[in-house]
């Protein structure tokens, strides 16, 4: 959740490591801080608040000499937001400087047993017994130290470390929270997110869990728990540096949302030969196709929402039970999985650390596993047995919207794929699926060329209390989906309800003048829906409808209406989701609200 980045070179690093440290910003945000070595002693700033206030005090960076250093944006779970609470913490003699990403369970325990031996801690968090840690376990090595150190918490952690009596180096290490290497020239970096190093190297270590890094100007040696040195493969990132700057947007998601089209283009378009679906990255054949029991489609937050479509449409298209099932309760609920069950992880980050337990839960019951993972080279897409990237590119934004676009492709390539495997559609029906595929991307850009509709929209409703989503089946899993958009950006109460289910206690919550979005984009349930949406109107509902152009009697259905292109009602999904996307948007604008960083959330969810 909060962002780490780390510098060892020939250039002054407080001013590297701020700058890597507002491109980690959105990863957590409620306070900041750096450490680097000022005339051998290591020299502390921190500030609670947003990266300008330590910009501020540190004259961007400028007031702090060295050429080594790390630095940290804290999301806080243990302790409030204070320049105390703010990473790094030192160790008692100030010999350790240590910024954290994660959260130590123990650290109770652990607090106790320091505070016995003679440690004062001066902060809330749990981080700080890592410092003291340190201190307490080392004699003249840091790397047996930090080995002593992993081998006492439990939890999850990516660690930078300081130790004042080695003035050339760092060290890092991880578990179960994001970090990568980047190698430079006489010039090395760590980094929670590859964002935050794009513009100094392309070349990574990904890191493997508890694996000590020491890291040098001109060397990076990597050691595991038995202190034996490990060689690594460097990866070169193809991710372009622009792709993680505004562009000229106000914000990145409106810069996120306008490259839904060629993020969704560039997912589905190398998977596409002679009309063909050609997925080389996974292993599944079609004789396990055939025989899989039951598909688990595991994820969370906005993944989880494309986990629901593609329960409705692979269900309908190729008549294999599917489970949609939010990760956090997967992992604890005992979930009845067999070998012969395919579980489908869906994560942007690939480090969410709730869905990667479940991956390990859903391996540990011997099912297969195949993930939709954005990041390459992490956690989750390491540990699944098949992994199909989303080639989204850098997402910025807390809100996602492109990555969702681009989950939502892959999960129409597996659903088509496997129906043609087992024979549920007609080789007519493939193609003509497969070429209408690859008109989507066009059609989400139609939709983005007419955003004043929906900033239309949002003038006449952003000062609303509560505002209902409802829709039947795909068109409930897409209402799921604008309602959770509206909440995380705008901060107005909103449900989504499967149209039907109104009438069984919800509708007592319309009243005059209560907005109600009505997603009816399916023939065979618009009736249904539309008879739903004169209910809520005669109890004194405003609705705004979104249905297909071609859609008969559509003026029924709202007081203000939004018209799709028609489409294959397979990949409706991807056109509903873009009007609540930018309806979301806009009302956030018009509030004022902080459209990239909502308050309390973090992007990459790495802790539980
Ligand atoms: N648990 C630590 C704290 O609350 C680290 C949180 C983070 O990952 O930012 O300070």
């Amino acid at each position: 959740m909060c962002g780490i980045i780390g510098y060892v070179g020939e250039n002054q690093a407080a001013p590297i490591l701020l700058e890597g440290l507002s491109s980690l910003e959105y990863r957590g945000y409620d306070s900041a801080g750096i450490a680097v070595f000022s005339d051998n002693k290591i020299n502390i700033q921190k500030a609670g608040g947003r990266l300008s206030v330590l910009n501020q005090k540190t004259d961007n960076g400028k007031a702090v000499t060295g050429t080594v250093g790390i630095g940290h944006t804290r999301w806080a779970t243990h302790g409030k937001p204070s320049d105390t609470n703010s990473h790094p913490h030192l160790s008692k003699s100030g010999r350790f400087a240590v910024v954290h990403n994660g959260i130590i369970e123990n650290y109770i325990p652990l607090k106790n047993k320091l505070i016995e031996k003679g440690f004062e801690f001066v902060s809330e968090t749990d981080t700080e017994v890592i410092a003291h840690l340190f201190e307490y376990y080392y004699k003249t090595d840091i790397v047996e130290a930090a080995i002593k150190v992993i081998g006492h918490v439990k939890g999850s952690y990516a660690l930078g470390v300081l130790c004042s009596d080695y003035p050339d180096r760092f060290i890092a290490v991880r578990k179960a929270s994001p970090m990568i290497v980047g190698l430079g020239e006489n010039e090395n970096y760590i980094a929670s997110d590859v964002t935050a190093i794009l513009s100094h190297t392309r070349k990574v270590y990904y890191l493997e869990d508890d694996e000590v890094v020491v890291l040098k100007k001109d060397s990076v040696k990597i050691y595991n728990i038995d202190k034996d040195e490990v060689k690594k493969q460097a990866f070169t990132v193809d991710w372009d540096v622009s792709a993680a700057e505004k562009g000229g947007y106000e914000h990145f998601m409106m810069k996120e949302m306008e490259e839904e089209p060629t993020a969704f283009m560039n997912t589905i378009s190398p998977r596409i030969k002679n009309g063909r679906i050609v997925l080389d990255d996974i292993s599944l054949t079609e004789e396990y196709i055939k025989n899989i029991n039951k598909i688990f489609i595991i994820a969370c937050g906005s993944a989880y929402h494309v986990g629901m479509v593609g329960k409705y449409l692979i269900e309908k298209t190729c008549r294999i039970p599917v489970e949609a099932v939010l990760a956090s309760e997967f992992r604890y609920c005992d979930p009845i999985v067999t070998p012969n069950d395919l579980c489908i992880i869906i994560s942007q980050s690939g480090e969410t650390a709730d869905t990667l337990a479940a991956l390990k839960e859903a391996k540990a019951l011997g099912a297969k596993t195949l993930s939709i993972v954005n990041v390459v080279g992490s956690s989750i897409a390491n540990l699944s047995d098949d992994c199909i990237y989303t080639w989204a590119g850098p997402e910025i934004a807390v809100a996602t919207t492109k990555a969702y676009s681009t989950q939502l492709a892959v999960m129409y390539l597996i659903n088509i794929y496997f129906a043609e495997k087992l024979g549920t559609i007609t080789p007519e029906q493939y193609s003509s699926l497969v070429a209408e595929l690859q008109k989507v991307p066009d059609m989400i850009a139609g939709i983005l060329a007419q955003k004043d509709k929906m900033q239309y929209c949002a003038s006449k409703f952003y000062n609303c209390h509560s505002i209902f989503f409802i829709g039947r089946n795909i068109d409930y899993a897409v209402a799921l989906e604008g309602s959770l958009k509206l909440k995380e950006i705008s901060y107005i109460h909103s449900e989504a309800y499967a149209a039907g289910e109104l009438k069984h206690g919800t509708i007592s919550l319309i009243e005059n003048g209560t907005l109600v979005i009505a997603l009816a984009t399916g023939k065979m349930l618009y009736d249904k829906t539309l008879s739903n949406v004169k209910e809520v109107k005669a109890r004194g509902a405003v609705v705004l409808g979104v249905t297909t152009a071609d859609m008969p009697d559509k003026e029924d259905l709202g007081d203000y209406l939004i018209e799709l292109p028609d489409v294959n009602e397979m990949f409706l999904p991807s056109l509903t989701v873009v009007p609540l996307q930018l309806f979301s948007y806009y009302v956030a604008s018009l509030k004022g609200c902080d459209i990239d960083k909502p308050r309390n959330l973090a992007k990459s969810v790495t802790v539980e």
